[in-house]
């Protein structure tokens, strides 16, 4: 299958864009349609990459509007964790395609992903054709290490063999909710089996106390100690990281992502140091959590919160620029996410935004992307050279919408 995209704006640019086989044959100025190419006139639309959520828990939009008002820990131990315990397949795949689709609507292509029933979020990825790293959370706060090994075992068999579109992960919840033996263990696994590892980290100040006074260090340096602060590993949140951690993150090779709007809806009563870890080298990328606590999907709203919440809490608003935020949230400053270039070779993965959307009719594109646009900006995303949504339209959402309520109300949510 071959796809010729014409009369698109690349960096002010107008190109041709060609896909084979699921990649960029060619871009530039001079590439025109060949024949028997599946042809999409961007007519003057701009051609950016898709964005890369880092940390979310997709099929968790079942719980969107559920408790949005508690703190976190009566939040997960009254509204989530309970009913948590009843979902099935069927509940993870269609919270997880509802999530898809909304990602896919504002400009989200890949995301990270942390949720029980990994394979049915697996199967919701590839029936909407997009790409995700999945792990299912691990925790022995309730059981024992024995497990939790069986849960990771049999969430990476759940998710092997699947397409290059799914990435299996490890997934431990937290240093909270997770022993060190437990964590040791994932660590160790990882090393063995090439695996990345996501899991909470630093998210409240509570947790840095409690685990100062339980493990007579900081959280990152407690990770490390326990062999679990790697290159392939991404940390989420990573508010109340201190200098000394983020040197040791940026030493590692470590990805932190950060989750402002989350943060914010959870107040958790700090922003993420964003100026500090660029000082430190740090990997930086920007996620939006679960629907359960934020309660959007929409990568391109959060960018704005991103921003604003860095030069806000800088006092500074030099804090951040816009190409900066952009470069953040399509996942160009933290390669470990996997997001690729617009280039020959690499996958067919792009956007292109309606230029006469009025956020980006006038003015600098990228200020207008970071402060002006949210997902409706997106008309075009194409994955792997498959046009998934033209004209802002995804088809079959209709029904995913109300297969997703279906399976909402059948958990009294
Ligand atoms: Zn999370």
């Amino acid at each position: 299958m071959t796809l010729a995209v014409e009369n698109a704006l690349l960096d002010g640019e107008r190109v041709g864009l060609r896909c084979e086989g699921g990649a960029i044959a060619a871009i530039g100025p001079e590439v025109a349609a060949q024949p028997g190419d599946e042809m999409l006139d961007a007519a003057g639309a701009h051609l950016v990459p898709p964005l890369v959520n880092g940390h979310t828990h997709a099929a968790m939009t079942l719980f969107r509007g559920s408790g949005g008002d508690l703190p976190l820990m009566p939040w997960l131990e009254e509204k989530i964790w309970p009913v948590e315990a009843k979902l099935t397949d069927e509940d993870v795949y269609w919270g997880a395609r509802l999530a898809c689709a909304e990602m896919l609507r504002s400009g989200t292509t890949r995301f990270w992903d942390m949720y029980w029933h990994p394979g049915a979020t697996a199967r919701a990825v590839a029936d909407a054709g997009i790409r995700a790293t999945i792990g299912a959370p691990l925790f022995d706060l309730h059981s024992s290490p024995e497990e939790l090994r069986e849960a990771a075992h049999r969430g990476l068999e759940e998710l092997a063999g699947l397409g290059p579109e799914i990435t299996p992960a490890l997934a431990p919840h937290a240093i909270y909710t997770v022993s060190e033996e437990s964590l040791r263990w994932i660590g160790e696994l990882s090393t063995e089996r090439d695996l990345p590892v996501q899991i909470h980290l630093s998210e409240t100040e509570g947790e840095v106390q409690e685990c100062l006074a339980r493990h007579g260090a900081r959280p990152a340096f407690y990770l490390d100690r326990l062999g679990l602060l790697s290159e392939r590993t991404v940390l989420a949140h990573g508010v109340w990281l201190d200098p000394e951690e983020l040197a040791l993150v940026a030493e590692r090779g470590t990805t932190v992502v950060t989750n402002p709007v989350a943060n914010m809806k959870l107040a958790v009563g700090g922003v993420f140091p964003f100026p500090a870890a660029r000082a430190a080298g740090v990997a930086v990328g920007l996620g939006s959590d679960g629907a359960g606590s934020n309660d959007s999907l929409d990568l391109l709203a959060d960018l704005k919160a991103f921003a604003l919440a860095q030069k806000h809490a800088a006092a500074d608003p030099t804090a951040i620029d816009a190409g900066e935020a952009w470069a953040v949230a399509t996942g160009a400053t933290a390669p470990r996410l996997g997001a690729t270039a617009l280039e020959p070779g690499a996958p067919a993965d792009f956007l292109l935004l309606d230029p006469r959307s009025p956020e980006l009719g006038i003015g600098e594109l990228t200020a207008g992307i970071v402060y002006a646009a949210a997902g409706a900006a997106v008309d075009t995303a194409v994955v792997a050279g498959r046009v998934l949504m033209r004209g802002g339209e995804v088809p079959g959402l209709e029904e995913v919408v109300v297969q997703a309520a279906g399976r909402a109300g059948r958990l009294g949510l």
